[in-house]
């Protein structure tokens, strides 16, 4: 199969999946078409010089403005509100589009990044997780392709790559267990902001650091997973496997199982979403596996991270119940950011909207 991937558009330039893939783009020679931002107009101003995009989008109106005087001696173009994400969303001269925007704000430029019937390199999974039925249909309609980005999806996919009639009957999904992995629920109450925006294995964002912490980014994946791959949620492992090695495996009919292992660094799966079908050399350092030595694994505590538990159920319930979880979990992410409320608060303040839903 032939790959022409020879621009991109990236959606959250600014954040940690953002910066990575303009690393990558950087090696692999890719021409950047244009950048999208909340409001980090410092960092924006350094990647518009470097990389010489046509079109940016700010999301906040008066940092738009101000960075349209910094830049006034480069051609870039500012475009500003959420018109302007959904501009450069939906500039369809790009060959790819990497959505990469932080929470359900990403839902919109998604749609509009998709009905342009390029490649999508989907990094933001909260539109899958809200409106994940939506998103499918819109890309089937358009034409679309969607490859994942997030690291256990990205395994996923190339666990599926090559398959003909793939006729796989389990999903595992690899989860680090996060900096609290073996503490007990009573343990956890007193866990800070602090503690917990520490991640062992994977440097990223605030709100998806939480997100690990609490077994909730897994139950994200978990319906991403479902819409991606078309399972069921009890089609769907999670295995806790601290290393962070093997980012996630596929179960066959015939009783084989594939994996995905590669040191934990998003620029692989960033790269692969953009030179599949091909296999590019890049920037992640390949395995020392004698030096690794050994691969554990173990199930997830579903008392201690009733997060996980929630998604599950969540995810049987349907469309509605998945929206209802991913807000009440971002609007409690935020609650314990801010000390408002404690770490096992986050999950009680979940459920109880799940319950009312
Ligand atoms: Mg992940």
């Amino acid at each position: 199969m032939e790959n022409d991937i020879k621009s991109l558009t990236i959606l959250g330039s600014t954040g940690s999946i953002g910066r990575q893939t303009l690393e990558v783009a950087e090696h692999l020679d890719v021409k950047v078409i244009a950048l999208s931002a909340d409001r980090s107009i410092d960092l924006l101003d350094e990647q518009i010089r470097k990389f010489k995009p046509e079109l940016v989008a700010v999301y906040d109106e008066n940092a738009a403005q101000k960075l349209k005087e910094r830049i006034s001696d480069t051609d870039t173009r500012v475009v500003q509100g959420m018109e302007g994400q959904l501009e450069v969303a939906g500039n369809s001269g790009a060959d790819i589009i990497v959505t990469a925007i932080a929470g359900q704000a990403g839902l919109e430029p998604t749609l509009a990044a998709l009905k342009t019937g390029k490649r999508v390199a989907l990094a933001n999974k909260e539109p899958l997780v809200c409106a994940g039925t939506q998103v499918m249909q819109t890309a089937r309609e358009y034409g679309a392709e969607i490859i994942p980005v997030d690291s256990e999806h990205s395994a996923i996919f190339q666990c599926l790559a090559g398959t003909i009639d793939s006729r796989c009957t389990k999903l595992i999904l690899t989860a680090s267990g996060g900096p609290f992995r073996g503490m007990t629920r009573k343990e956890l109450e007193k866990i800070t902001p602090e503690q917990a925006l520490k991640h062992p294995n994977w440097n990223m964002g605030k709100k998806i650091t939480i997100d690990s912490a609490t077994l909730m980014n897994k139950g994200l994946e978990l319906i991403e997973a479902m819409h991606l791959f078309d399972m069921h949620p009890d089609q769907i492992e999670v295995v806790v496997h601290p290393e962070s090695i093997v980012h996630s495996m596929v179960e066959f009919a015939d009783g084989s199982t594939i994996a995905q292992l590669s040191n934990p660094d998003m620029r692989q799966p960033i790269q692969y979403a953009i030179t599949y079908p091909n296999r590019e050399p890049s920037l992640t350092k390949p395995l020392d596996l004698t030096a690794i030595k050994s691969l554990t694994f173990e199930p997830p505590d579903m008392d201690a991270f009733p997060c996980l538990r929630l998604a599950y159920k969540a995810a049987k319930l349907g469309t509605h119940a998945c929206a209802i979880l991913n807000e009440a979990n971002e609007k409690a992410v935020e609650l314990f950011l801010n000390k408002k409320i404690g770490f096992n608060e986050i999950p009680s303040i979940i459920k109880e909207a799940i319950d009312n839903a």
